[in-house]
C-alpha cells in the first residue's frame, strides 16, 4: 500500500507521475464527489489522478450541514426511492465505513397544532421504517413522541407557547471535510496520485475526445499536460466552467444556491437535543457542534465569485429570525461567533424537487444511447450519504470490480470487518457503459454524453 500521507512531498511526486503515463481516470475536482470516485477507480484497480485547484474539500464539501441524512423532507415529495437508498448508506456509514467519523445526532420536531403529531409521527415511522428495512439501522435508536413538557425537558430553551408537543427522531453527522481528506488518503493508499493547488486550465483534444487535461501547479506556475482515457468532472458549482474549456458540450448546467450557517456557543441555548423547523420555503436545522450550535441554512441564488461566497445582513437576519421565533431567550447578532456559506450546485432548468438539495434536482432518467461525443464526463451531484451511489453510476463500475474487501483500511480504522463490497450496491450496474469505452457517461442526467467506442 502507497503512503496516505497528502503532502508536499507526496503531491510532487503524484504530479509528476500523473504526468509520466497516461492514466485510466483522472478526477478534477478535490470534493466529496472526486474524492468518491478517485477511492472507487482506483479501488478497481484503475490508475487514477485526481486534480483539485484549491485546497481539499475548499469548496461546498467543508461548507455543509454536515448532516448524514435520508432526507425526511423528502418524503413529502414521496420519493420514497430517494430516502431510502440514503437511509442505507447511512446505516453502512455508521456501522461499517466510517464508525469512527459519522455520529448519531437526535433531532427535536416540535410542532405547534396537535393535529400535526399525526402528520409528523407517520413521517417519522415510515422514515425509520425505510431505514430498517435497509438492514443498516444499527446504532440508532427509534423515534419517540414527546408531551408539551417531555419536550422542554429535551430542549428548555424552547419558548412553551411555540410548540404543542414533538416527535423526536435520530439522524447522523460527520465532520463534512476530515471525511474528504479520510477518504482522498484511502484512495492515495491504494495508489491514487492526488495534489491540491493544480487546477484544470484546459483539456487535451483528439478529435472530439477529451483525452487528458492541461493542469497548472498554482504552487510553481508549472504547466503539465496530463493524459487518460477518461476525464470525470466533479467541479461542482464549477462545472460549467470545466464543460466549457471542452467546447460547451455538456447538457448540463449547474447554477448556485447559497446556503448559510451561523455558528453558536453551545451555551446560548438550552438543550440536550438537535432542531429541526420547518419554515415557510424549508427547514431550519439546529445541530449541536462540540461546544457549538450550528443554525442554518437559507436558500438564495448566487452569481458573485464562487471561491467566497459571503453570507449578507439579511442571510443572518433570515436565520436569526426564524430560530428566535421558538426560543426562549432569542438569539442576537453578538451571540453569533461565525457564519460560513455554502454554494449547492443545481442543475438548472430541472425541477427544483426536494427543496435545494442537488440530489433531488437531477433526474435519475438513464443515458443509454446517447449522443457519440465525447465528452469529459460529470458524475451527479450528491448528498455526502450517496456518494457510493454517484461513484456506481461511472461507467467503470461495470468492467472493474473493486479489488479487495482491505480497500476500506483507511476509510475505516476501527472497523472490525472487512468492508463489504457486494450486496450493498456498491457496485450497481452502470447505466451507460459500452465495453471497451474509454469514455463514459458518469451522470444519470437526460441526455448527458457518452462515448460510442
Ligand atoms: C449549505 C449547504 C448545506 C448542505 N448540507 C448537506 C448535508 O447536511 N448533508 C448532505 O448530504 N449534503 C449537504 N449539502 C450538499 C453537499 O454538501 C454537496 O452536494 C457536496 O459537498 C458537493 O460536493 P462536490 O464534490 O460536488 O463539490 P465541491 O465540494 O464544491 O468540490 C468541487 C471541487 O472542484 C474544484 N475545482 C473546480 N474547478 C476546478 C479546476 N478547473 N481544476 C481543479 N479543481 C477544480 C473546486 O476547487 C472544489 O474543491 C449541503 C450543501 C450546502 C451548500
Amino acid at each position: 500500500m502507497a503512503t496516505t500521507w497528502l503532502g508536499p512531498k507526496g503531491r510532487t511526486e503524484a504530479l509528476a507521475s500523473m504526468a509520466d503515463e497516461e492514466l485510466d481516470v483522472l478526477v478534477v475536482g478535490g470534493g466529496i464527489v472526486g474524492a468518491g470516485i478517485a477511492l472507487d477507480a482506483v479501488s478497481r484497480g484503475l490508475s487514477t489522478g485526481l486534480i483539485e485547484a484549491r485546497d481539499f474539500a475548499s469548496g461546498t464539501s467543508s461548507r455543509s450541514s454536515k448532516l448524514i441524512h435520508g432526507g425526511l423532507r423528502y418524503l413529502e415529495q414521496l420519493d420514497f426511492e430517494l430516502v431510502r437508498e440514503a437511509l442505507h448508506e447511512r446505516g453502512l456509514l455508521l456501522t461499517t465505513i466510517a464508525p469512527h467519523l459519522v455520529r448519531p445526532v437526535p433531532f427535536l420536531f416540535p410542532f405547534q397544532h396537535h393535529w400535526e403529531r399525526f402528520y409528523i409521527g407517520a413521517g417519522v415511522t415510515l422514515y425509520d421504517t425505510l431505514a430498517m428495512t435497509s438492514r443498516n439501522n444499527r446504532g440508532l435508536p427509534s423515534h419517540r413522541h414527546l408531551t408539551r413538557s417531555g419536550a422542554l425537558r429535551v430542549f428548555p430553551a424552547l419558548k412553551r407557547g411555540a410548540l404543542a408537543g414533538a416527535v423526536q427522531y435520530w439522524d447522523c453527522q460527520v465532520d463534512d471535510a476530515r471525511f474528504v481528506t479520510t477518504v482522498l488518503r484511502t484512495a492515495a493508499g491504494l495508489g491514487a496520485r492526488i495534489a491540491s493547488r493544480v487546477q484544470a486550465v484546459e483539456f487535451l483534444r483528439e478529435g472530439e475526445h477529451v483525452v487528458g487535461a492541461t493542469a497548472a501547479d498554482l504552487e510553481t506556475g508549472e504547466k503539465k499536460q496530463i493524459r487518460a482515457r477518461q476525464v470525470v468532472n466533479a467541479a461542482g458549482v464549477w462545472t460549467d466552467d470545466i464543460q466549457e474549456m471542452v467546447g460547451g458540450r455538456g447538457q448540463i448546467h449547474v447554477s448556485a444556491s447559497k446556503g448559510v450557517h451561523l455558528v453558536v456557543p453551545r451555551d446560548r441555548i438550552q438543550a440536550s437535543s438537535g432542531m429541526i423547523l420547518q419554515t415557510e420555503k424549508s427547514v431550519l436545522f439546529v445541530i449541536p457542534w462540540g461546544r457549538h450550535w450550528i443554525i442554518g441554512t437559507t436558500d438564495t441564488p448566487w452569481d458573485l465569485d464562487k471561491e467566497n461566497p459571503a453570507a449578507s445582513r439579511a442571510d443572518i437576519d433570515y436565520v436569526l429570525d426564524h430560530v428566535n421565533q421558538v426560543l426562549r431567550t432569542p438569539l442576537g447578532r453578538d451571540d453569533v461567533e461565525g457564519v460560513y456559506a455554502g454554494l449547492r450546485p443545481l442543475l438548472s432548468g430541472s425541477p427544483r424537487r426536494p427543496r435545494s438539495s442537488p440530489v433531488n434536482t437531477r433526474s435519475r432518467t438513464p443515458c443509454r444511447g446517447s449522443s457519440s461525443s465525447r465528452a469529459a464526463s460529470t458524475p451527479p451531484t450528491g448528498s455526502w450519504p450517496r456518494t457510493r451511489w454517484t461513484r456506481s453510476r461511472t461507467g467503470w463500475a461495470a468492467r472493474s470490480p473493486p479489488r479487495s474487501p482491505t480497500s476500506c483500511r483507511w476509510w475505516a480504522r476501527t472497523v472490525t470487518r472487512p468492508c463489504t463490497t457486494s450486496g450493498t450496491g456498491w457496485p450497481a450496474t452502470p447505466d451507460c457503459t459500452s465495453p471497451g469505452s474509454r469514455t463514459c457517461c458518469a451522470g444519470t442526467v437526460p441526455g448527458c454524453t457518452t462515448s460510442s467506442t
